[in-house]
């Protein structure tokens, strides 16, 4: 009997396991946009618009491979608003036997379809999702016993799977990691590189209207609209950055530059994450970049271990301590996320640049994200569930699995240091040096407290004075608590005060 395959909106790829356990002329695939994936968080207008278009794009794909196709969009007057709904929709109009699904990205969805059989009265049959190297079964296997959590262990052992990088049993160049010839600062040139951009087709076009009639509440500027919603798009993306951008990848990875939004960034998570990139596939082009000669071994390196290092483990943390990993909050921390975040209106030139250009392309690169937002989340003590539901709420990349361990582990520490051996806090100091931002800031970096300092100086060593209970046995923040004991006892104070100041002003919803 026909059946039923459910595929979501970061499932997109041709080789998913429930296609390929499926039978084109017989089987029936199922996709819909509906009011509940909508509205589970505050998703800005362009996340929106790039799901559904890119659905939309995939749909046509599988139907020109032999799929019948039955597609739901968000402003069909029958629509039910939810997965299950349109699963139980087609099950009735198609006298289906039974449901084949792959496992989805989020525990939301994957605790849906735990109440499937009884709910559908079905059978549901549930694939792997082969699409990532480790699966979450192996990284409980390789985590189990382990105090703690390090990505570069892990990452190793992905080069040896994968044989990535790998001369025979050794790793390329002699070295796993070449980060020490990365993080250089940078300097804007004539040459900077721009990721691919694609105009809107018909189809993408329709979709526009659709948000903005529907979704037009939500956080973020829609347009200009220039992500790419189809592989053959996504594709001519990554050649993009492999020929302009690859090369200067590591030098550049830590950077921040005003005005500037991606500097050798990839802007792939978004393509790798939905399905229309195959994350080997994108680390054995960029690893014949090096063996071409195009790129050097330090980019190419660290380009792949994002990919097969931090987004496995990420993935692979995210699945073993879920349900409750979302729930965590080791410091404490309960300050309600400042209104600032939704606009970008603060006199501090970092959030602003960084909060601005997340509005307009529902993207900033990883140090944006986790030293100027994360940190001053982290060191303001924002409530790590506000500030999840923000992070959730604004990339175009985002999805829980990669999002809520990036968010509440690596930049807040609210799950007790699992795989970050200390918390990322960093005074002004840390963007000052990495970035162009504090040359016309109204606050002055050089100053440590004082109305006129920069507020990121003074809640630095407020957070570990505040948390001294909690981090002062962390042995790596042993040297820094050492200078804060030094440190003569009216300036501890002039910090102290001037954090209480800023953090009521905060509080206050006074510009800050
Ligand atoms: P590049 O710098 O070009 O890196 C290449 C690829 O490596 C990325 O496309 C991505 O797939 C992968 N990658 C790099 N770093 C990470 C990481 N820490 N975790 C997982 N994958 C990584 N990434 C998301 O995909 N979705 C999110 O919702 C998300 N939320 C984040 C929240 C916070 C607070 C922080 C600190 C990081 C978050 N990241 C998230 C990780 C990272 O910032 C983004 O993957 C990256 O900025 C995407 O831009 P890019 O494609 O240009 O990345
Ligand atoms: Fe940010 Fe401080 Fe620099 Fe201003 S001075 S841009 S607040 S780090």
């Amino acid at each position: 009997s026909c059946a039923l395959i459910p595929v979501f909106a970061d499932q997109l790829s041709d080789g998913l396991a429930s296609l390929a356990a499926g039978v084109p002329d017989r089987d029936l695939v199922v996709m819909a946009e509906v009011a509940e994936e909508v509205g589970y968080a505050d998703h800005h207008q362009k996340k929106l618009a790039f799901l559904f278009s890119a659905m939309r794009h995939f749909a046509l794909r599988l139907r020109g491979q032999g799929w019948r196709v039955r597609y739901t969009r968000l402003d069909d007057p029958a629509n039910s608003g939810s997965l299950t709904g349109e699963v139980a929709r087609a099950a009735a109009a198609e006298a289906a036997g039974r449901v084949l699904v792959t496992e989805p990205g989020e525990y939301r969805v994957a605790a849906m379809i735990d109440r499937w059989p009884e709910h559908l009265g079905l059978a549901v049959e549930r694939f792997a999702d082969d699409r990532f190297v480790c699966s979450p079964g192996d990284f409980a296997r390789w985590a189990e016993g382990r105090k703690t959590l390090r990505m570069e262990y892990f990452y190793r052992d992905m080069r040896r799977r994968t044989g990535l990088l790998m001369a025979g049993d050794a790793p390329e160049g002699g070295r796993w990691n070449y980060d020490a010839d990365n993080r250089k600062p940078a300097e804007a040139d004539l040459f900077m590189p721009a990721p691919h951009r694609v105009e809107p087709d018909a189809i993408t076009t329709d979709v526009l209207a659709m948000v903005e009639a529907r979704c037009g509440d939500h956080f973020g500027r829609l347009r200009p609209f220039w992500f790419a919603v189809t592989h053959d798009q996504a594709e001519a993306a990554l050649d993009q950055f492999i020929a302009a951008a690859l090369p200067r990848f590591g030098d550049y990875q830590d950077a921040m530059l005003r005005g500037e939004r991606f500097l050798y960034h990839s802007v792939l998570s978004v393509y790798l994450n939905a399905g229309l990139l195959d994350p080997l596939a994108v680390c054995r082009r960029a690893e014949a970049a090096y063996y071409d000669g195009h790129a050097p071994l330090n980019a190419v390196e660290g380009f792949i271990r994002q990919i097969i290092g931090w987004r496995e483990f990420i993935r692979g943390v995210y699945w073993l301590h879920m349900p409750g990993y979302t729930a965590q909050n080791h410091l404490g921390a309960a300050r309600a996320l400042p209104g600032f975040y939704w606009t970008g209106d603060t006199h501090m030139a970092c959030l602003a640049e960084a909060i601005a250009q997340t509005r307009d392309e529902a993207y900033a690169h990883h140090i944006q994200r986790l030293m100027v937002t994360g940190n001053f989340a982290l060191l303001a003590g924002l409530d790590p569930a506000a500030v999840h539901r923000w992070y959730l709420a604004v990339y175009v990349d985002a999805f829980e699995w990669v999002e809520a361990p990036n968010t509440l582990g690596m930049s807040l520490y609210a799950d007790g240091g699992l795989f970050a051996s200390k918390p990322y806090a960093a005074g002004g100091n840390y963007i000052n040096k990495m970035s162009d931002y504090c040359r016309d800031c109204h606050y002055k970096v050089s100053k440590k407290s004082g109305p006129d300092a920069c507020p990121f100086n003074y809640l630095y060593w407020d957070f570990l004075d505040r948390n001294a209970e909690i981090l002062g046995a962390n042995p790596r923040l042993g040297p820094v608590y050492r200078t804060w004991g030094r440190m003569a006892d009216d300036k501890r104070q002039a910090a102290r005060d001037s954090a209480a100041r800023f953090l009521a002003r905060l509080d206050a919803g006074e510009r800050v």
